[in-house]
């Protein structure tokens, strides 16, 4: 790891650096600063205006600093004289309470306080479109169930593997890449970490995959649900708490190989299920994924109640294996800090409160959902996610007053902003009306 910038800048041949963060809307934004002046910027951080960027700041505000995190280095493998740097936000000299990579910081810290850290592994899912992103990019690629097509696969072949050889490249150790449930939609897989390093690969990938695509005059988008009939993007996380090296949602013993300390996180994360939507499904089109009718495909693989089960991918959580659980829930709109810390939040609650989460359901949540007695429903919309966020009091007090607040308002007015727009559809229903 680079401690010394300036050095590392000289070392590896770097010209100039990307110091980025990711704003409470999930957007990357940079300062492109030339190696000659890191030695400085490492210091004292790039200057930006809050105001500009959705960080529910104001114009009035003085100047904000990202701090570049030296341990978040990467030398872009496709243009190895830029190095990219994850930051941490700070005003008037104090860490800014709402940044979503403080609040995950935060949020870890908190865990390890108590001798819990957190691993996640993340399933990035994203089509590749036109540049205009109206359409997918291979006209040959129409089969009704396309997932895992060898042929639309390697019609692929020179993004995804350019994609696979940088995190080759990177040692983030890719496994596997393959063509999934909707045309034109691909996802790629690399080993699970620390929740930190995952959080900032996360936000690392969807950059490469972008401008990877661009190269091949391609667009890569991580929208949720970018075709109403395909189905949508995820974020499958998939999440285990240790300690050192000590998986503590293994248990032989336990039911699935489980530990009662993860149930104890999946009933937190149930209880908490429709405010952690906010995060984890943060955008008006997040909503058109899940609780969404039947695909083309069949199946939208997507969840559409707050329910568990064993190795069956119809509900919330699944248990696939021994040692963790995956939640469903995030799609590829999901903030990669906000997301975490919120699940991280829920789960410990879930593990301080001895929250049960209820019987298994090995049912197939889509043909016999119905069936099922009491199961909550996930929000309908994002106005939903966000009044059950502002009713949380587990994620208020985890995350904090500055962070809920302000995030609440900017969405809030997003929400508004989408609700004054005029559908065709309102047309076509209303006319006549
Ligand atoms: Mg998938």
């Amino acid at each position: 790891m680079a401690n010394d910038l300036a050095h590392a800048a000289k070392e590896l041949g770097i010209k100039y650096f990307l110091i980025s963060y990711v704003d409470l809307f999930g957007s990357l934004r940079a300062k492109l600063a030339p190696a000659a002046a890191i030695g400085g910027m490492q210091k004292a951080g790039a200057g930006f205006a809050g105001f500009a960027t959705w960080l529910d700041m104001t114009p009035a505000d003085p100047d904000l600093f990202a701090v570049p995190d030296p341990d978040s280095l990467i030398q872009l493998p496709w243009k190895p004289e830029v190095g990219w740097l994850a930051s941490d936000l700070v005003m008037n000299d104090e860490l800014v309470a709402q940044a979503p990579r403080n609040v995950l910081k935060s949020t870890i810290l908190g865990a390890e306080s108590i001798g819990y850290q957190m691993k996640t592994g993340v399933e990035c899912e994203f089509f590749l479109t036109t540049p205009d992103g109206q359409k997918i990019s291979d006209g040959a690629d129409n089969a009704t169930k396309p997932c895992y097509d060898q042929s639309a696969l390697m019609r692929r072949y020179e993004v995804i593997k350019e994609i696979c050889d940088c995190m080759l490249a990177l040692g983030w150790g890719p496994y596997q890449n393959d063509h999934e449930d909707a045309n034109g939609q691909f996802e790629m897989n690399w080993n699970f970490d620390d929740a930190l390093v995952t959080a900032d690969r996360h936000v690392f990938f969807k950059y490469m995959a972008r401008s990877i695509a661009e190269k091949h005059g391609l667009r890569a988008t991580f929208m949720p649900k970018p075709f109403i009939d395909l189905t949508g993007s995820g974020c499958h996380m998939h999440t285990s708490l240790w300690q050192g090296d000590t998986n503590l949602f293994e248990d032989p013993n336990g039911e699935l190989g489980v530990s009662d300390l993860c149930y104890n996180f999946i009933g937190g994360l149930i209880h908490s299920a429709d405010a952690l939507c906010a995060f984890t499904n943060p955008t008006v089109n997040s909503y058109k994924r899940i609780n969404a009718p039947r695909t083309v495909s069949g199946a939208t693989w997507a969840p559409n109640t707050v329910t568990y089960t064993g190795n069956n991918r119809t509900h919330m959580i699944r248990i696939p294996d021994a040692g963790r659980l995956e939640l469903r829930l995030p799609d590829g709109a999901a903030n990669p800090y906000l997301a975490p810390a919120a699940v991280l939040a829920a789960g410990l609650d879930g593990i301080q409160n001895q929250r049960e989460p209820g019987k298994r359901l090995d049912i197939n949540m889509y043909t016999d959902g119905h069936k099922v007695r009491g199961a909550k429903k996930l929000p309908l919309n994002l106005l939903d996610a966000l009044r059950s966020l502002e009713k949380s009091n587990v994620l208020r007090t985890a995350l904090g007053a500055p962070l809920i607040d302000g995030y609440l308002k900017l969405k809030h007015e997003e929400w508004n902003a989408y609700s004054r727009h005029l559908t065709q559809w309102e047309r076509d229903n209303t006319l006549d009306i």
